[in-house]
């Protein structure tokens, strides 16, 4: 099949995913089929998984042992399906990223280089078809019906990849912004460009939001993406001002395109091609960690994967725009963001969510203010903040906080201010207590 038709076929396909299924069971059901005959083709090829259907079965794939980035990085060579070696797709993600030159492949095969934020550096690979299926997916999820347009996209991407190449066209141009560049370099080709879609981490797109004229920067259909990044209420706030309209996300990782936002503004599970299972991480229920089976990914595939994401769980109705996909709330970080604190009164440890920490901060500080928060021990807290600001009204809501949460407050320390460069996670609160983990 040609590289645009391809593209095509699945786009009509992952248009069609919205009618496909009457209801929920239905869906379901499917599902279980999709993964039961994927995990025995894959079986065929990897040794890695090969092992497990030996041993449990493709029926009990659920029974499954999780896997995670660090797990299938040590198994690399036995667990892709195409004898790719380790050492050869370091190799030629690492002279990528040195030249910036993102197009070369490995018997063609996209090599992508994770960025690491939890210490694990992480490989991903994509054949042609698999990057086909993820344009065509993709571009369903976004463009939400005017593939009729002509499109201009504006990525701002950290590292150039031919998976945004495969979707471009006469019709459908992409343009790369690095983020390694500073933005201020790239303001007059962006302006140049009017984009009719924009996708950047939500840090630049509120850096964005603040220029003049930032609402006309985009031009017809204008749909405005955050990607790669927790987006948070006060900065959806401040882009929403900027370019007076809503922001969508996408929950894209070198896992896998996993949700969008909804013309409703709520974000789906893409559950055309991923089994999302649930690991929850309090008892009330709230949030959870999502454990992916994604039935579609061949190279190398993605079972019973668990990411170090929090997702905060949808408690609302079903959603209006028809979908039968899988609803929650939000993206929260990851699981390292968590907090921990000694409870009043027991020996237990209290978690203090990543949102929670970023709700005090915004009502304790002004809006212009940047912060982080990060925990060295269980007894204390390092505040940076971006200007110079009291600390007590911070100390306040931190207070307030701990006695909703049956939580002994933590000391404040504060710490000098380091800006987050440009292509960098940006990660507001996290942990720093050293593992007692062997
Ligand atoms: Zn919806």
């Amino acid at each position: 099949m040609s590289e645009r038709l391809g593209i095509l076929w699945h786009y009509f396909a992952a248009r069609r995913a919205f009618t496909r299924w009457r209801n929920r069971a239905e869906l379901r059901a499917w599902q279980e089929r999709q993964a039961r005959r994927h995990l025995e083709r894959v079986a065929a090829c990897s040794p890695y998984f090969s092992k497990l259907r030996d041993h449990l079965g493709a029926d009990r794939w659920r029974d499954w042992p999780t896997t995670n980035k660090a797990e299938m990085m040590s198994h690399f060579d036995d667990w892709n399906t195409a004898g790719v070696r380790l050492d050869e797709a370091f190799r030629i993600a690492l002279e990528a990223e040195r030249t910036r030159d993102f197009t070369p492949t490995l018997r063609g095969i996209t090599v992508g280089l994770s960025s690491g934020t939890s210490g694990t550096r992480g490989l991903f690979l994509a054949s042609a078809s698999e990057r086909r299926l993820w344009a065509g997916t993709l571009l369903a999820r976004v463009l939400r019906g005017t593939l009729l347009h002509k499109h201009r996209a504006a990525l701002f991407l950290r590292a150039d990849s031919p998976l945004y190449q495969t979707v471009g066209s006469r019709r459908f141009r992409f343009e790369f912004f690095d983020l390694m560049q500073p933005l201020e370099d790239q303001w007059h080709r962006l302006q140049a460009l009017r984009p009719t879609i924009l996708a950047a981490p939500p840090g630049v797109l509120r850096r964005l939001a603040t220029l003049p004229n930032a609402d006309h920067l985009l031009a017809p259909p204008a749909i405005l993406l955050s990607v790669a990044d927790v987006l948070d209420k006060a900065e959806w706030e401040q882009i929403e001002r900027g370019f007076h309209m809503d922001p969508g996300q996408l929950y894209q990782a070198t896992e896998g395109f996993l949700a969008a936002t909804c013309p409703h503004g709520r974000l789906h599970w893409n559950e055309d091609a991923v089994v999302i299972e649930k690991e929850w991480l309090d008892a009330a229920r709230t949030r959870f960690t999502p454990i992916i089976t994604d039935f579609r990914r061949f190279t190398q595939p993605v079972i019973r994967y668990r990411l170090n994401d929090v997702i905060v769980a949808d408690q609302g109705s079903p959603c209006p725009c028809g979908s039968i996909f899988e609803t929650f709330a939000a993206i929260e970080g990851r699981c390292d963001d968590a907090l921990q604190l000694p409870a009043l009164g027991s020996s237990a440890l209290v978690t203090v969510f990543p949102d929670f920490v970023r709700r005090s901060m915004i009502l304790a500080l002004p809006g212009s203010l940047d912060y982080t928060v990060t925990q060295p021990s269980l007894t204390e807290w390092c505040v940076a903040l971006s200007e110079d600001a009291p600390l007590e009204p911070v100390r306040r809501e931190v207070n307030d906080l701990c006695q909703r949460l049956g939580a002994i407050p933590p000391t404040l320390t504060r710490v000098p201010w380091t800006p987050t460069a440009l292509h960098a996670k940006r990660r507001r609160v996290r942990c720093e207590i050293p593992s007692s983990d062997p």
